[in-house]
């Protein structure tokens, strides 16, 4: 076994043809914000062991993302605070640019005199048009490693998924060839030439919503979640997820959306849990409903676009777009939690608030959209916009998915027609009291506060 087979080939994709030239191996780190249990670092390090070179990791800090605010960057950036420490223990400098990643990677290649490029993965479509631009310019091999999913989104499937039930059998074939355990990242043995200019940690974004406490950023903080949550709250999930005013979850998304912990880590040692209902209902959303979620972006280029919800659905929509709406709410009022619905007010107080609200209401909200919006395109540009704006976990494949879901069908069925919704799936007040303590939820919520908030 040679150096660069401890990661499976088929988890390697090249996204610039060519032999690794003699050089260092720049490591561009995008989704997956981690020192361990991280495939995309794993395989530049055994390039770079392989030809005797230098290893250095890359980030580069875009000015704007998909509306993120300044609490999101703050947690970023201190978990790449932490990546650059972690590996500056490994003898891997980290190297923090800003600005276009288009421009300044490939810039940063040269300046190194890299042999080969190696990134993560990640199918939404500012990342895809880095790559493209950073393919364009460099004339070094570019590789991508997807370091995210448990068995990499195009070795999963060829094409877009209709369901879960679709993609499950796909992923299940497939898992005992890709759900191993994680080599460890050596200590580097080739330093870097020179020492990294210091990096600039500066942020600028706006703020919205409160600053978040509940949740600490970083590796060794998600590491302790999800050794919290597989010791206490696992063997109950399957029946707790859906109670907003229980603590069913696991917390875990975004550790996940900024890659500071490998959904495989989480599934390694989920599989360790005494098998029951808990265990199988929480890896079936960690596995097969995300991986199916990066399935669906990675294939359809509309993933975020009405265009892109699954025709049926686009249909009935249209059918019952003129349908007369009982109550019509704009962004801004959607935003400040100013709807006549106090369950819906306190899920979107949730959301401002603490940066992340429950999974079960997350359907409910988006469906109340769709039911108070002008037509459909704009509700899906709503629910896409504010959880992009306030959620910690937002701007992410599973985000677009969550969206497409409640308000055009996508990977679900038709349900009986009724008016605004037409075939999709309904949601109501009724509906969530039969589930949970509504009122209890509404009071706890309005005891978060007054979260200053801006559309
Ligand atoms: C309208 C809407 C918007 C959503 N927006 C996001 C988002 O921006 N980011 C995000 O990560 N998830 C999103 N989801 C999916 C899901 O609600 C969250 O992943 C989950 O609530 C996160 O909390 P948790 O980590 O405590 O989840 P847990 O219930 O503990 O689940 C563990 C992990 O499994 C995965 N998962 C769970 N449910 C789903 C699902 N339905 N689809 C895909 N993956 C899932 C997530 O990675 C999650 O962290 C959305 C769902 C809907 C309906």
């Amino acid at each position: 076994m040679t150096a660069v087979d401890r990661v499976h080939p088929d988890r390697v994709r090249a996204l610039r043809a060519g032999d690794v030239g003699t050089g260092p191996v720049v490591c561009w780190l995008r989704r997956d914000q981690r020192v361990r249990d991280n495939w995309a670092l794993l395989y530049a390090q055994d390039l770079a062991l392989a030809s005797a070179q230098p290893l250095a990791v890359a980030f580069c800090l875009v000015p704007e993302f998909l509306g993120a605010t300044r609490r999101t960057f703050a947690f970023m950036l201190a978990g790449l605070r932490q990546v650059a420490r972690d590996l500056q223990a490994l003898g891997i400098p980290f190297l923090l640019v800003r600005g276009d990643p288009g421009r300044e990677i490939p810039r940063l290649v040269a300046r190194a005199g890299a042999g080969c490029l190696v990134t993560d993965f990640n199918p939404l479509r500012p990342s895809r048009a880095w790559e493209d631009a950073v393919a364009a310019r460099v004339r070094v091999p570019v590789r991508q490693v997807d370091a995210h999913n448990v068995v990499p989104a195009w070795r999963a499937s060829g094409k877009e998924e209709y369901a879960a039930r679709t993609i499950r059998p796909k992923l299940q074939r497939l898992l005992p060839t890709f759900l191993g355990e994680f080599p460890r990242l050596r200590r580097h043995p080739y330093p870097w030439p020179a020492d990294p200019p210091p990096a600039d940690w500066s942020l600028a974004a706006p703020a919205a919503g409160p600053a978040i406490a509940w949740c600490d950023p970083g590796e060794a903080a998600a590491r302790a979640a999800l050794a919290r949550f597989l010791s206490t709250r696992i063997a109950a999930y399957d029946t707790a997820r859906n109670d907003p005013t229980v603590a069913g979850q696991s917390d875990l998304s975004p550790y996940l959306h900024f890659g500071q912990l490998a959904p495989q880590r989480v599934a390694l040692d989920a599989a360790r849990s005494p098998a029951d209902a808990g265990r199988d209902a929480f890896l079936e959303e960690l596995i097969v409903r995300r991986e199916l979620a990066d399935n669906f972006c990675h294939y359809n280029h509309d993933y975020d676009r009405f265009e892109g919800l699954p025709a049926w659905g686009r249909r009935t929509l249209e059918d019952h777009a003129d349908d007369p709406r009982e109550h019509v709410y704009d962004v801004g009022e959607l935003a400040a939690a100013a709807t006549h619905d106090p369950l819906w007010n306190a899920a979107q107080t949730e959301l401002v608030a603490r940066g992340k609200m429950h999974g079960y209401l997350r359907m409910y909200w988006a469906k109340k959209i769709l039911e108070w919006t002008r037509d459909p395109g704009e509700a899906l540009d709503a629910a896409i916009a504010l959880n992009d704006r306030y959620s910690l976990d937002g701007r992410d494949p599973s985000g677009y998915a969550g969206c497409a879901w409640s308000i055009g069908g996508l990977h679900d069925r038709p349900w009986s027609e009724r008016p605004v919704f037409g075939k999709i799936r309904f949601m109501n007040l009724a509906g969530c009291r039969r589930k949970f303590r509504v009122d209890r939820y509404v009071e706890r919520m309005a005891r978060l506060g007054d979260p200053e908030v801006s559309a």
